[in-house]
This record gives structure tokens, C-alpha cells and sequence, in this order.
């Protein structure tokens, strides 16, 4: 571990449409080798703060408007999507997007398009990920399309892992799965950030299965971090139960 953060999040504010403010000065650090979640409900700025990281705004007419953002201590903001894929940083989008038209395993090669490697390599990563997630190799040849909920997020990230990335943003992977379904999606990503060293940072609303597969958490509360600290000392604070971990 390293003491720049790999990630480093500095007081950003978002604005959409020019007029409307998302983020009100956001601060994070993703640090190298860790799953870092970000908490809180629907709105808080989760996912603007993902696209923000890999400036996927613009498309939305959004903007970061103050603060800054740098990976390994070089400021990011500037660069395109792809530039920061190169740079090892890739983002698995809410609600999936896979191809849907292509086959599973159509969809994962799509995810080696910025590399320059071989088709061994290529190849040999392939299996890689059918090692991680077994279920996709049994549904290669399929339709993205008619693959279950839980396959679609297994092939977006095995997509997003078919780029090398060092760091994956993950938003919201728990979205309309069943809780068993959560549970093996979240134990891979642990193993991959434990066997293959891949940092995470995962937005999610879920903050009871987030706060027992990361290491740390930010709760965000209307553009505003309100709560940090270590995942264990979250799951813990009275406030946190209280109004993010409910009965459950
Ligand atoms: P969710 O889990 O619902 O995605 P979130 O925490 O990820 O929640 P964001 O999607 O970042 O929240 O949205 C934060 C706020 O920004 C919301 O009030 C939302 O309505 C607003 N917002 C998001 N996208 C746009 C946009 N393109 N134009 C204007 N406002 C937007």
C-alpha cells in the first residue's frame, strides 16, 4: 500500500443543466487495494459522483464545477472516458448495460477493446473471468438479452474486468437481485480485490451488504458526505443503524 491514495476525490461540486446542484463538495479517497462503498439513498449523489470520477457527465449536461479529482496523484478530470480506461479505471454502469444482442461472451470481448495485447492474452483472461464466474461460461453462446438479471451484472463486470482495470466503479450492484444473488455477486467482487488486487469503489444503496464486504464507507446525504470511517466502525455507529441499517 502506498501512501498517495489511488483515487482522490477533492471537493467537488456538480452542477446539471448549469443550474442545478448535485454535488456540494464531495471529498473521498479510494485507497490502493480496497473496496470502498459509497452509501446512501436514492438521490444523494452516488452515481453522480461515479460519473463525475469518469467523466461521463457531459452526456448528461452536467458539469464539475469546483474541486478536483486525481488518480495516483495526477488530475484525471480532463481526460475521456477511454483515457481513463487506459489509465486502468473503468466504471460497471447501474442497471447493467450489456449488448444485449450479442452473446455473453461477444459482450465480455467488447471489454478488451483498448488493449493492444495479443489474442492469447486476450484469451487467457477470458478464462480468468469464466474462472470468477462460472456461470457465464456455462452461458457463453447466450443472448446477453435472455440471460437473468444476475447474469447481466456478472457479464458487466466481467466486461469491465476484460480491460485489466486496477480500480472498478461499481454502482449500485445489488440493484433488483435477490439477496442471494447479492451475496455471490459481492463475494466475487471481494475475491477479485483480494486475489487480483482490483481497488473497488461500489455505490450502494444496500448499506447493510455493503458495510460487511468493504473495508471503508462514505454516506452521502444530499451532495454531502455526512459520515465516514472504517466499514466496521460504521455498522456499528447508532446513527448508521438507526437510519441506514433499519431491521435488517
Ligand atoms: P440513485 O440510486 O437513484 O441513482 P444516486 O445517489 O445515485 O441515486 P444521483 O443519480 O447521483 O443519485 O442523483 C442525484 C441528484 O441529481 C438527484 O436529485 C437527481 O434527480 C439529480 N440528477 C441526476 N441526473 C440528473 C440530470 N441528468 N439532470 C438533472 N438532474 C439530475
Amino acid at each position: 500500500k502506498t501512501a498517495t491514495p489511488l483515487l482522490e476525490v477533492n471537493n467537488i461540486e456538480v452542477i446539471y443543466n448549469h443550474v442545478i446542484l448535485v454535488l456540494k463538495g464531495v471529498s473521498l479517497k479510494v485507497p490502493d487495494g480496497g473496496i470502498t462503498a459509497l452509501l446512501g439513498g436514492n438521490g444523494a449523489g452516488k452515481t453522480t459522483t461515479l460519473k463525475a470520477i469518469s467523466n461521463l457527465l457531459k452526456s448528461e449536461r452536467g458539469e464539475v464545477t469546483k474541486g478536483s479529482i486525481l488518480y495516483r496523484g495526477e488530475r484525471v478530470q480532463d481526460l475521456d472516458p477511454s483515457a481513463l480506461v487506459k489509465r486502468g479505471v473503468i466504471q460497471v454502469m447501474e442497471g447493467r448495460h450489456c449488448f444485449e444482442h450479442l452473446t455473453v461472451e461477444e459482450n465480455l470481448l467488447t471489454g478488451a477493446y483498448t488493449r493492444r495485447e495479443s489474442g492469447a492474452k486476450i484469451a487467457e483472461d477470458l478464462e480468468m473471468v469464466y474462472a470468477y464466474f462460472p456461470r457465464l461460461k456455462e452461458r457463453r453462446k447466450s443472448q446477453a438479452g435472455y440471460t437473468s438479471g444476475g447474469e447481466q451484472q456478472m457479464c458487466a463486470i466481467g466486461r469491465a474486468l476484460m480491460s485489466r482495470p486496477e480500480t472498478i466503479l461499481l454502482d449500485e450492484p445489488s440493484m433488483g437481485l435477490a439477496p442471494q444473488l447479492v451475496e455471490e455477486i459481492f463475494g466475487i467482487v471481494k475475491s477479485l480485490n483480494e486475489n487480483e488486487g482490483v481497488s473497488f469503489l461500489l455505490a450502494e444503496q444496500n448499506t447493510n451488504v455493503a458495510l460487511r464486504f468493504a473495508h471503508y464507507g462514505y454516506i452521502l446525504e444530499s451532495g454531502r458526505v455526512v459520515m465516514d470511517g472504517p466499514a466496521a466502525a460504521l455498522r456499528e455507529n447508532p446513527d448508521v443503524k438507526e437510519f441506514y441499517l433499519g431491521m435488517s
